[in-house]
């Protein structure tokens, strides 16, 4: 069995170690430009058009959960991998339990007001303020995939009401369920912290919008996890600003990195970090590769397959 792994910016040496322990019977190279030697498998993270063009391969393996960008790829390159092709990506492996870290603490922050008390500890203020009540602080999950599903399940022990809004019917014990476009605003209303899990699909570009964010509680908060096309930076600043969005927590954006005049650096209410949500894990995600190939060598099924004509 020969596997070909590319990947910009990873170190492909310790990769390749790792997946030849994983998968001691398979012939694994970094692939370079200009290999065209056999190959059974890929696996990627925005390879080049000619690295699986013409390829005959039993499936792709994209080195990341969201894959957005290599469908656009696909969507301009379609003879790069025909749909016959399983692609498939990473589920969870480690990244639910980052999500978890990340979602939690900043929910935590501001529920316990630690924003507030930061602002007053640089007027030397000493004030003790109302405090939040559990109940007024109802969480929103938008997408209730592998990630999404770990990180209501990780706010379910601190007693916050909790739903989640994905396509297709849910049933996470202690999380309300709502389902498709028409239950979106049922989601959204009472909704205090909004935190987005969405894939990046035609449908979803976009949808943390003005229109969105009015039907949010007052004073909420938002934390962008996925990806930074999902929200319209305008219309977040605008809500900011009015009072509808008291803070907002953001990892990804629509362009990275964050160019220096972008107002969102200047913003006190809004906090950031450097698309490092959730980072590919290699030892889980080598894991999760050789087990997936090993099943589909035997004929087993095998989850994580993207649906190219849904888009995730
Ligand atoms: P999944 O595919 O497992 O979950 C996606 C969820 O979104 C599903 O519940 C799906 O519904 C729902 N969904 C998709 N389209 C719609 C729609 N039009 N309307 C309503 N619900 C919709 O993805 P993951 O949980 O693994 O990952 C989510 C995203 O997180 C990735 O796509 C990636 O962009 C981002 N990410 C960000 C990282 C970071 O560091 N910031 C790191 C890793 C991932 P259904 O279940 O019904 O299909």
């Amino acid at each position: 069995m020969d596997i070909i792994f590319y990947h910009p910016s990873f170190n492909n040496n310790d990769w390749i170690r790792a997946l030849r322990q994983a998968l001691p019977q398979a012939n694994i190279r970094a692939w370079t430009p200009g290999d065209n030697a056999h190959a059974d498998y890929a696996l990627v993270w925005h390879p080049p058009v000619e690295m699986l063009k013409g390829r005959q391969l039993k499936a792709v393996f994209a080195l990341g959960a969201g894959v957005d960008s290599i469908l656009s790829q696909l969507h301009a390159h379609p003879e790069m991998l025909p749909e016959s092709i399983p692609l498939f990506r990473l589920e969870d492996t480690g990244m639910g339990l980052q999500m978890q870290e990340y979602a939690v603490s900043q929910v935590l922050h501001w529920f316990r007001r630690f924003d507030d008390y930061q602002a007053l500890k640089q007027q030397a203020k000493w004030q003790p303020l109302e405090e939040y009540e559990r109940e007024d602080f109802t969480i929103g999950v938008l997408g209730a995939g592998v990630l999404g599903t770990k990180v209501a399940e990780s706010l379910r022990q601190w007693g916050f009401p909790l739903r989640s809004w994905s396509r297709s019917r849910k049933n996470i014990p202690g999380v309300t369920s709502f389902a498709g476009g028409e239950e979106l605003p049922a989601f959204l209303h009472g909704t205090r912290v909004l935190i987005n899990l969405l894939p990046n699909t035609p449908e979803t570009t976009g949808i943390i919008n003005r229109a969105l964010l009015n039907q949010l509680a007052d004073n909420s908060y938002v934390i962008n996890l996925a990806r930074g096309v999902h929200v319209v930076e305008g219309d977040l600043l605008a809500a900011l600003e009015s009072g509808k969005l008291k803070g907002a927590m953001l990892d990804v954006f629509s362009r990275e990195p964050l160019p220096s005049d972008n107002p969102l650096w200047a913003h006190p209410r809004v906090a950031m970090t450097p698309h490092m949500a959730a980072t590919t894990r290699r030892s889980e995600a080598v894991a999760f590769i050789a087990q997936a190939i090993q099943r589909i060598e035997r004929g087993e099924a095998v989850s994580g397959r993207v649906d190219r004509a849904r888009g995730y």
